[in-house]
């Protein structure tokens, strides 16, 4: 349910309204939006609800009651009309810019990174990505450099100015990943990793969530909810390939997630075309065609070395083909209207 306030709505009105939800046992979450104010009521309102749209429309200031259907309401439109932009220093996700998110999949060294991160910020890069908390599939793959890996993205940011996105596997990471990075990423294995999700939540930095591989939009949109009820409303949601029959790519795009989402959500929605498609040599198809659909930022995988790497170096981009591709996206970019990089 959300409390639509009028125009002429005063901060005496719109306090009164939230003094009234608690009172009926519900938490209330305010959206500061520029027109108008709209008060989202969090809780089970069941059979209550009749009684309650009439209560809360009686009130002064308020304009309408309206139920939100579906089982998300902060990530939904309905609650937040307006498109949210992410902002990490001077980048926003989210706004008309296309951001590119790039970096190797794993941090191996300090050499390394430090190489990536040159190569893809020369490449028109924004931020920089990089895991140091590796989900394997199996228990001896290479596991990510942990503290040391965090270390030397630091580094890299410092060199460099980028920003960096990195992995967060575990609860009991969240003090020293939170020490280095500027946004969490959840990886797509752990989307339902509800209690990260919870404490993801309570920080105060946005946080990058990726698709759960067999996961519903829906889904994904209540695993949003999960970190935007607890206070943090600064999420990206992640487009990374979905499970489905054929084997030929590591995953199947689904490119239409990205439109829906949009269209479901106010949150900012990006293109993982790498785990995506899982070769190489088709990334830059589906990233284009990521920029088509309206996504508002990719994130790919580049290596300096991609056979050298410890961790997806058959999906890695060299820092060459990285360069050309961001000149074909800044053109796919401009052709619906948006930019990639500071032109525009
Ligand atoms: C990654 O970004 O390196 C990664 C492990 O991705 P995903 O969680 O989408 O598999
Ligand atoms: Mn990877």
């Amino acid at each position: 349910m959300v409390i639509i306030m009028g125009q002429g709505a005063t901060v005496e009105h719109v306090d009164a309204v939230i003094a009234s939800v608690e009172r009926e046992g519900f938490s209330a979450f305010v959206n500061p939006g520029v027109e108008r104010k709209v008060i989202a009521v969090l809780g089970v309102v069941d059979s209550r609800k009749t009684p309650l749209v009439e209560k809360f429309e009686a009130l002064d200031g308020v304009e309408r009651v309206t139920l939100i259907s579906e089982p998300y309401k902060l990530s939904s439109r309905n609650y937040h009309p307006q498109d949210t932009v992410v902002r990490v220093g001077s980048v926003e996700i989210g706004g008309p810019e296309v951001v590119v998110i790039a970096g190797p999949c794993s941090v191996e060294s300090r050499e390394q990174i430090l190489e990536a991160a040159h190569a893809v910020k020369a490449g028109g890069a924004k931020l920089l990505r990089g895991g140091a908390f590796k989900p394997r599939t199996s228990p001896y793959s290479f596991q990510g450099l942990g503290r040391t890996g965090l270390e030397y993205l630091a580094e890299a940011r410092e060199a460099t100015g980028l920003p960096i996105v990195t992995e967060i596997l575990d609860p009991f990471d969240l003090p020293v990943v939170s020490e280095f990075t500027d946004v969490f990423q959840v990886g797509a294995r752990n989307m339902s990793n509800f209690r990260l999700l919870q404490l993801l939540g309570r920080t105060d930095k946005p946080v990058l969530l990726k698709r759960g591989p067999s996961s519903k939009l829906r889904d994904m949109l209540q695993a949003a909810e999960y970190i935007m009820v607890e206070g943090n409303t600064q999420v990206i949601l992640c487009e990374r390939g979905i499970v489905a029959f054929d084997d030929a790519t590591r995953n199947t795009t689904d490119i239409n997630a990205i439109p829906v989402l949009k269209q479901w959500s106010h949150l900012p929605v990006i293109l993982d075309p790498s785990h995506s498609v899982g070769h190489t040599r088709w990334i830059p198809a589906i990233a284009r065609a990521g920029v088509a659909a309206g996504a508002d930022g990719l994130a790919i995988e580049v290596h300096p070395r991609p056979a050298e790497a410890l961790s997806d170096g058959g999906q890695s981009l060299k820092p060459d083909q990285f360069r050309s591709l961001m000149v074909q996206l800044g053109r796919v970019a401009e052709a619906i209207g948006r930019h990639i990089g500071d032109e525009g």
